[in-house]
């Protein structure tokens, strides 16, 4: 037997940890509960994105999912971000494809955005920095 001790990373925002430092890094900028995030998705999307701290801004103010989307320009990512950050949804930290809240549906959103990407590989990247 060997004992290996190691560091555990832990991101700022959220409950996300990792081995490696890198890929926090990489995390904490694209975090979805960071408000000053970095959306590695909306350049797949139309419209530019006001950003999660407005959108959390948005939905305080009881924007609909329509008016969220439309200064989100599209990006499903964008959407989620603020919705999590004004604490709307509370039931999201621990279960972020929560379906039935407010009508919108992440889930599906997200995976029409990706069949429009088509890219295996940056699905791959995505997923292992968000976990969805
Ligand atoms: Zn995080
Ligand atoms: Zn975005």
């Amino acid at each position: 037997m060997r004992e290996q001790k190691k560091s555990v990373y832990y991101c700022d925002h959220c409950k996300k940890h990792t081995l490696t430092k890198q890929s926090m890094e990489k995390h904490e900028r694209r975090c979805t509960s960071n408000p000053d995030r970095e959306c590695a998705m909306c350049k797949h999307c139309e419209g530019g994105s006001v950003g999660a701290g407005k959108l959390k801004e948005m939905a305080l103010a009881g924007a609909t999912i329509d008016e969220l989307r439309e200064a989100a320009g599209g990006c499903p990512i964008c959407i989620l971000a603020g919705i999590k950050q004004s604490g709307a949804m509370k039931m999201w930290e621990d279960d972020p494809l929560h379906e039935s809240v407010r009508g919108w549906n992440f889930k599906k959103e997200l995976s029409e955005l990706w069949a429009e990407i088509n890219s295996h590989a940056e699905l791959q990247e995505y997923r292992s920095y968000y976990g969805y």
